[in-house]
This record gives structure tokens, C-alpha cells and sequence, in this order.
């Protein structure tokens, strides 16, 4: 069953009933809020029951015991014990808790200034002149941490903060000494009545504080909203550079279009347009996307749709395990050739999933799904095909779910942000003029700026950046 946390900063929401996803879930009568909020660990454990249950899990998963019970805080009057052998050192956390770390990775892992670059944090140290067996001559606690002292033949001494020692444990994993990820909170129509939204004011102050909150959105919902925007390309420009520089594509950098047919896609159409992600044809989709309507004259239509792509598979592992397993596996592959200019495949040209994981956690991390642009399926087995179809049929119900679609009206003045990797978007189709201008932004330019704004406004803020941070 779905483990749904109540969402805290949005009670009068979060109280309510969703029964569309309890009847999805075959729940009965326990309220249900329609935010879930799932953590990593979640994942690993669902897709380690459907692995079980399906004998086929969604990613390829470690199974690596891990300590579900955290290590005390280092104190020094109180410091671990600590022993070593000829190819491990071992620390004691309590008695029951106990870290083992290799020799040899010990030393490729010293950070002192001749072994790691304090600026550039770069390693410098020659992991390829460690020999093979090397083995401490001396280890002791101290306050700051474990000193080992490596033999006279490769003379060096090296000092490990225990709480980097705690969080980089790998044997066995100590997954709370390590700072989880923020939550993702999953979201269905009902987020109609309060989506997130960040005022442009904010999201332009110069302290940052406002890009962060932004950001911060983005990450846990998929997408936010900018309120009063001037309804002008170079504004929106400007507030697109905010996160980064932008993705420049075959569609150009900034965009400002009408519905002309400019470019050969039907995104320069009236047309509707289902529920997709962009970029299925490239090997790295773009990260964010950022729209705004700046005018809409002398006709109708053109409601955009958001659909979070995190909360319907969500629902397809719960209900179509099989159907999730299938689109975790199958690579689609896809085109953009509607110019005779460019032919974009992504690489290998066989595709990718539409439901990809993390393959140590088995968290789902992105989705990719635009039907229209998909190519032909030629790598399925034939066992496979009526299965595949099956499965697509299924997901494309959850996805077109009236529980599933979010439709919003814009309007000049209110911009979107989605995480083009999450949330899928559509529009319907419209009559008379329309101006959309917009922009793509890369996905690790957009991690990099939230990794930054998390070390100063995170929740254990930094004003420098250690060689110990647990991003390096
Ligand atoms: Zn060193």
C-alpha cells in the first residue's frame, strides 16, 4: 500500500479525502490526502516486494543489508573504538553498530592538502601508487576523528571527521547518518485548489533567499508557478536566467512563437497536445522548461494540462506492477525530424525507458514518455508486443485520468516552471492568436543551483564548502 504522509504546509488541503486515488488503491475508508510523500527508501522497498512478487524489479537493486538504527553522534569523551587488520579498520560506534572501511580505500580517501586539491577538490593523491596490501601502522581516536597512520615504506598520516566516516559507511550502509533528500510530494488534480506558486518580486531579490523557495518547489512538485511576471520575452528571459543559462535546442534559445509553423513541430500548431515530456528524441532531455502565455487575441481554447508523471507511476506500480516493470525496462526509441536540417535521435538510438531509476536506490528519477514522437518499435521480442501495447494502453488511462490531469487556464503575467523530467504537459487546442515565449534549461544546470542555494539556505547551512561535504 502507498505510504501517504499528510502534507504539513498545506493543511486545509491535505486533510481532504481524495477518493479517487482510494478507490485507485482499493482503500475503504480511511481518509487519504492526495499529496503522498514518498522518500528514496520507499522506493527501495516497493520495488524490492514487486521484485518479489513480480520476480522482476523496476531497477537493478542492491541488496547490500543496511542499518535502519543510527550511530550516535561522536562525542569526546565518548569516542568509538576502534580496531584493524590486514585489510579493514573497523569502528565501533556503540556495541552494536560497527563501521568496517578497507585499508586501501581509507587511503585513496585521505583529504589532507597533498592528497586532495583544498580548492578545486580535485584528488591528487596517485591512487594507482597505493600498494594493493597496504595496512595502517597505527590508528587512534581523537576528537577530530579517526588517525591512521600508514606504514614507513609509504610514510603519511591521515585524519577522517567521524561524521563524514558515518555517512560515507558502506559496510554496512547507515542510511540515516546520511542527510536524506528532501521530499517529493506527489500531486493529482486536487493541487488545483494550491499550487505552488512563487511571486516574481521573490523570485528575482537579489539575496537569493526567493530563488531557493523557487527552486525548492521545482524539486518537490515537479513545476511552480510565477506570479506577476511583465508579461514581456525579455522579462521572462531575464527570469529564466535566474536558474541558469539557457538550453539552446533546434527550436533556438529563448523562444517567443505563435502558431505559424515556424518550426516543424507540432507545438507551432493549434492543435491539442496530449500529455508529454519534451525531448524524448534526445539522449539528455532538457531539465526545466519555462512558459508564459504573453497574449491570446481574438479566440478561445489552449487550457495547459500538467500531469505529474512521479504520482501516476506511483499508481501503475501499485495497481499494474507488471505494466510498471515492463515501461521500467523497454527502451523507447524516438525522433525529432520534421526539418530536413536536423534528424535528432537520442543515443544508442534504441531509446530509453520510459520510467528510469537510480540503480543503487531504485528510486524512480525520470520519465520520458511523448507517443507521437516515438519511432518504430523494432527491438521488442515478439513475445512482447501484445504485453508492451498492453502496458502503454494502461499507463496512457492512468495518464488521462480526470484524477491524473491538472488544467490550468494561463494567463498573461503568471509563468510555469516544470521539471521536464517529472511532470508531463499538453495543451488543448485553441483558436485565434496565441504568443508563447519560453525557454529550456539544462538539468544539472538546474541541480548545480539548487545544490548551491541548499549549502547556504539548506537545513544545515555552510558558509564555505568543506572537503568533507557530503556532495564530493
Ligand atoms: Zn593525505
Amino acid at each position: 500500500m502507498l505510504r501517504l504522509r499528510r502534507f504539513n504546509a498545506l493543511p486545509s488541503i491535505a486533510m481532504r479525502t481524495c477518493t479517487i486515488l482510494a478507490r485507485h488503491l482499493a482503500l475503504t475508508t480511511r481518509p487519504t490526502p492526495f499529496f503522498g510523500v514518498l522518500r528514496p527508501t520507499y522506493w527501495h522497498r516497493r520495488l524490492a516486494t514487486a521484485s518479489a512478487r513480480a520476480s522482476a524489479s523496476a531497477a537493478a537493486l542492491k541488496t547490500q543489508p543496511s542499518s535502519q538504527i543510527p550511530p550516535p553522534a561522536v562525542v569526546s569523551d565518548d569516542l568509538p573504538m576502534i580496531s584493524m587488520d590486514a585489510q579493514k579498520v573497523a569502528i565501533g560506534w556503540d556495541t552494536r553498530t560497527w563501521s568496517r572501511f578497507h585499508n586501501v580505500w581509507l587511503r585513496d580517501h585521505c583529504r589532507c592538502p597533498q592528497c586532495f586539491h583544498q580548492i578545486t577538490k580535485q584528488r591528487l593523491v596517485n591512487t594507482f601508487e597505493i600498494p594493493p596490501g597496504i595496512m595502517p601502522s597505527k590508528v587512534e581516536q581523537t576528537a577530530d576523528g579517526l588517525l591512521v597512520s600508514w606504514p614507513s615504506s609509504e610514510p603519511h598520516e591521515s585524519l577522517y571527521p567521524w561524521s563524514w566516516l558515518q555517512e560515507n559507511s558502506y559496510d554496512p550502509k547507515i542510511s540515516k547518518a546520511r542527510e536524506p533528500p528532501p521530499e517529493k510530494v506527489l500531486w493529482s488534480s486536487k493541487i488545483q485548489t494550491s499550487p505552488p506558486t512563487i511571486g516574481y518580486d521573490e523570485a528575482m531579490a537579489e539575496d537569493n533567499r526567493g530563488l531557493y523557495k523557487w527552486l525548492s518547489h521545482v524539486d518537490r512538485f515537479g513545476m511552480c508557478f510565477i506570479s506577476g511576471v511583465p508579461p514581456t520575452p525579455e522579462a521572462t528571459e531575464e527570469l529564466s536566467r535566474r536558474i541558469a543559462f539557457i538550453r539552446e535546442t533546434q527550436y533556438g534559445q529563448f523562444w517567443d512563437f505563435t502558431s505559424d509553423l515556424a518550426k516543424g513541430d507540432t507545438a507551432y500548431t493549434t492543435l491539442a497536445l496530449g500529455a508529454h515530456t519534451d525531448n524524448t528524441y534526445f539522449t539528455d532531455p532538457c531539465g526545466l522548461q519555462i512558459f508564459h502565455l504573453l497574449s491570446h487575441t481574438e479566440g478561445s481554447g489552449g487550457a495547459t494540462l500538467l500531469v505529474d508523471g512521479f504520482y501516476v507511476a506511483s499508481i501503475l506500480k501499485e495497481l499494474h506492477p507488471d505494466a510498471y516493470s515492463i515501461l521500467a525496462h523497454t527502451p523507447v526509441p524516438a525522433h525529432a525530424a520534421g526539418e530536413l536540417s536536423a534528424l535528432y535521435r537520442p543515443y544508442p538510438p534504441s531509446g530509453y525507458p520510459v520510467l528510469s531509476h537510480d540503480p543503487t536506490t531504485g528510486e524512480l528519477i525520470q520519465v520520458r514518455w511523448n507517443n507521437d514522437d516515438r519511432s518504430v518499435m523494432n527491438n521488442l521480442d515478439p513475445y512482447q508486443v501484445e504485453e508492451w501495447y498492453n502496458a502503454i494502453r494502461t499507463w496512457h488511462k492512468l495518464l488521462t485520468s480526470a484524477d491524473s490531469e491538472y488544467w490550468v487556464q494561463l494567463t498573461p503575467g503568471t509563468a510555469v516552471v516544470i521539471d521536464n523530467h517529472r511532470v508531463l504537459h499538453g495543451r488543448s487546442a485553441f483558436t485565434g492568436k496565441r504568443r508563447m515565449c519560453g525557454a529550456y534549461i539544462g538539468v544539472d544546470e538546474y541541480r548545480s543551483k539548487l545544490a548551491v542555494l541548499r549549502e547556504r539556505f539548506g537545513p544545515n547551512p555552510k558558509s564555505d564548502r568543506s572537503v568533507w561535504s557530503p556532495a564530493l
